[in-house]
């Protein structure tokens, strides 16, 4: 917010000269000219702020610029990727292994104003093996976090053949030879991250799809064919997004050591793998970076071929959330734009566990009643 202030009014006293750059946005009401160098640059990395604002200094395309730590957000291995899927090599990889992909984790929910997180509480037992390229090593479940656009149709940050989704969940596994996400980050092979592909629910089946939103990959003839996958229904996950995203905006912003402010809310119920991921465990991987600064390229991705659904309530839920600014969500979305696989932008090597047109990976369905 301090920052944001500087650049108003930093901005009306240098007004317009050479090599200044020019950022109008509905959220400043006016246009206003100002010297990126000056105005947008915190040399203090922990009180350096960024919004997904287009035209803001501190949106996406000015991430690197922001503060010194984030330079990693203009380098090469940069995420999200548009997957070109019938580029992807395919490769014997075999399946993700999960142990007690059945057993629900307590969670709590913190919002810093960008998406809410629910953090999986300590001692989780839920392992993730047979990472893709790092199948020595074993990954703890520690993080649910969804992204959304400003339309609905395009609120994914990775895309298969150009084709985005309403929305995509990460599910974020820990490398267990570290001890946090804020330490394991930092290494290459840290972080693993599962991506699930989102549709939403029709309040009302009218036709035959049953779905809206999103443009999803050309049939047939493309590896990203998703005519093949049975799509599940993430009840619980909607219920917990519906529940305790609408929660969020009764909750007061708590100042933390430093600038930075957050909500955090208890919640009462649990979760498990089994909830939110598909039935198909076929997947697209590439290795890349954090979608957000300080873009550290960590990240083992694991895009699933397969998509969930959630109901037409949670998405209406979490476009409402307040950032902290106090403008819902969904004004400007919470994506950051493709980096790679798009012309003009670099290269990324994607494989893929399985072959086109088959059926794919059946995971085991756990044996609930809840
Ligand atoms: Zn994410």
């Amino acid at each position: 917010m301090a920052i944001r202030t500087l650049c108003l009014i930093a901005a009306v006293i240098l007004g317009c000269s050479t090599g200044q750059v020019v950022y109008r946005s509905k959220g400043f009401k006016d246009n206003f000219v100002f010297e990126f160098d000056e105005i947008c640059k915190e040399m203090d990395c922990n009180n350096a702020q960024y919004n997904y604002h287009r035209n803001s200094c501190q949106g996406p395309h000015h991430w690197s610029q922001v503060t010194p730590c984030w330079s990693k957000c203009s380098s090469f291995h940069q995420s999200p990727v548009n997957i070109l899927t019938n580029s992807a090599l395919y490769r014997p990889l075999g399946n993700l292994q999960f142990s007690n992909v059945c057993e629900r984790v307590g969670i709590n929910l913190t919002h810093k104003g960008h998406t809410p997180h629910f953090y999986v509480r300590e001692n989780s037992s839920v392992i993730l093996r047979n990472v893709p390229h790092k199948s020595e090593h074993c990954y703890v479940f520690r993080d649910i976090h969804v992204h959304l656009g400003r339309t609905e149709g395009r609120g994914s940050e990775h895309a298969f053949d150009g084709a985005f989704s309403p929305m995509e969940v990460h599910l974020v596994f820990m490398n267990t030879k570290y001890s946090s996400i804020r330490e394991a980050k930092r290494y290459l092979g840290g972080l693993a991250v599962i991506g699930v592909m989102v549709e939403i629910e029709k309040k009302k089946r009218k036709s035959n799809s049953g779905t809206r939103g999103g443009r999803r990959p050309k049939r047939s003839i493309s590896c990203g064919n998703t005519d093949v996958c049975r799509v599940k229904r993430a009840r619980r996950l909607s219920f917990l997004i519906e529940k305790y995203y609408k929660k969020i905006e009764l909750e007061p912003w708590r100042t933390r050591i430093g600038k930075k402010e957050k909500v955090k809310i208890d919640v009462s119920e649990d979760i498990s793998l089994d909830d939110i991921l598909p039935y198909d465990l076929s997947y697209f991987t590439y290795h890349g970076s954090l979608t957000a600064p300080p873009c550290y390229e960590t990240v083992q991705w694991i895009m699933m071929r397969c998509p969930i659904r959630v109901s037409g309530e949670a998405f209406e839920a979490f476009g409402n959330v307040p950032d902290s600014e106090g403008y819902p969500l969904r004004k400007y979305g919470i994506r950051r734009p493709l980096q790679r696989g798009i012309v003009g932008h670099p290269k990324v090597t994607v494989e893929r566990n399985f072959r086109c047109g088959s059926t794919g990976n059946m995971r085991n369905v756990c044996n609930r009643r809840g």
